[in-house]
């Protein structure tokens, strides 16, 4: 018996995920135009130096007119569209034609929706005993001059975007993208597409992870293979460190005399841990490098559906925040269990697919056998129970969390 390395402590989960996140800096800022900011987090506060609309504007096609007029029919002065100002001054006996968002014109104080009027060889007849402002957004109605409209922090969904183009920005503030490498290491593996020789799998993981990575805003630096040799290996770490903000590795990282990329991690940078106490993915290296520390290694374990776990549970949330992101776990959810579950000594992360059931409760059941290689299992999960180690079995009805992967 050698005696432990205590790089070799089990932490759990929770634990692995608070030093992950100690060690996750925030990227520094940029500015990125309007078209490059969805998802991306605003690292500013907006506020607007305008009123808007700018000026009284029709809700409403019909007619500008005077809200105390009571001829039945009136006289049209023209087209008042949106766009343009047309310089009419509408008073009693008179009326304005006029299409949504329009200025008003000067004298009219109300809009008559092109319903309730009807075209006369002299005018327009006016069905209508409009109030003062009736069909009219006044200045300011929508935005005020000095509002703080996104708080530093916020999310740009679609509406941020579009509220940020509607004050005259062009760009916004916020985090650059963080550069990502991923390296599949393994003498086994084989480009998908190539003849399979003896003993050889393909290199599946690259390419669930570069998928793993579309969706965060990334860039990817390099995405490549490398056989179990030191060589190989030590170089993808030594340039990528140098140019990545997140370097992801698979395979490696276990107790076999191939496992090259965990020795390497620890000359090259420095290990944080190594194992967590949970199934899939126990190990599981996280590793700092680089000036500062910047630069996060994580050496995720060669098992597809490990590696995808650990990415899920570890990597996302990191690459999540350090773009900004206040909220960059998976939502949780707590579900009726469809099945009895017996517990391990660990965390367990069971690939299920959630249902609503008829008094709607989500149901979680089983994607089918849950071993680590099954990628299977894998497909069609939107979530993952949690099942914490205890004395007695789970029953069926019982409640648990789960991390939410995708819509119910
Ligand atoms: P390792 O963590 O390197 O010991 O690999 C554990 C298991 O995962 C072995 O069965 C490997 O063949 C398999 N494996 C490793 N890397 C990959 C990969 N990139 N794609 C598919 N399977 C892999
Ligand atoms: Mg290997």
């Amino acid at each position: 018996m050698s005696t432990p390395n205590p790089l070799d402590r089990l932490l759990e989960p929770a634990e692995a995920t608070a030093i992950i996140r100690a060690h996750t800096p925030l990227l520094d800022a940029e500015r990125a135009p309007l078209a490059d900011l969805a998802g991306r987090v605003l690292l500013e506060d907006v506020v607007s130096d305008e009123d808007q609309p700018p000026f009284p504007a029709a809700t409403m096609d019909g007619y500008a007119v005077v809200s105390d007029d009571a001829a039945p029919v009136r006289r049209v002065l023209g087209s008042q569209f949106a766009g343009t100002v047309e310089g009419f001054h509408v008073e009693r006996g008179t009326v304005a034609y006029i299409t949504t968002g329009a200025p008003l014109p000067p004298g009219a104080d109300a809009v008559v929706q092109i319903e309730r009027t009807v075209a006369m060889p002299d005018g327009v007849r006016i069905d209508d005993t409009p109030r003062a402002g009736q069909n009219i957004r006044p200045i300011g109605s929508d935005l005020k001059r000095g509002d703080r409209v996104l708080a530093r922090g916020a999310m740009l969904m679609p509406a941020a975007v579009g509220l940020l183009a509607s004050l005259g920005r062009t760009d916004a503030l916020v985090a650059r993208r963080p550069r990502v490498s991923v390296l599949a290491t393994g003498d086994e593996l084989v480009e998908p597409g190539q003849p399979l020789g003896p003993g050889q799998i393909r290199d599946s993981n690259r390419f669930a992870l570069v998928a793993a990575l579309a969706p965060l805003g990334v860039t990817i630096r390099y995405a490549g293979l490398a056989p179990d040799t030191d060589a190989a290996q030590r170089a993808f770490l030594i340039e990528r460190i140098a140019d990545s903000d997140v370097v992801i590795t698979s395979g490696g990282v276990s107790m076999g005399q191939k496992d090259l990329i965990k020795g390497l991690l620890v000359e090259l940078a420095t290990v944080h841990f190594r194992q967590v106490r949970m199934r899939p993915g126990k190990p599981f290296t996280f590793a700092t490098a680089g000036p500062g520390g910047r630069t996060l290694l994580f050496g995720l374990p060669g098992n597809p559906v490990s590696g995808l776990v650990g990415f899920e549970v570890f990597v996302r949330p990191a690459l999540l925040a350090m773009q900004g992101h206040q909220r960059a776990d998976r939502p949780y959810a707590r579900v009726r269990l469809a099945h009895a579950v017996t517990p391990i000594d660990r965390i367990d992360y069971i690939r299920v697919t959630l249902r609503r059931a008829d008094d709607g409760l989500l149901d979680a059941a089983s994607t089918g056998p849950q071993q680590s290689s099954r990628l299977a299992s894998f497909v069609g999960a939107n979530a993952l129970a949690i099942i914490p180690p205890r004395d007695m079995p789970y029953a069926a009805g019982e409640m648990v969390d789960v991390l939410l992967l995708d819509a119910v």
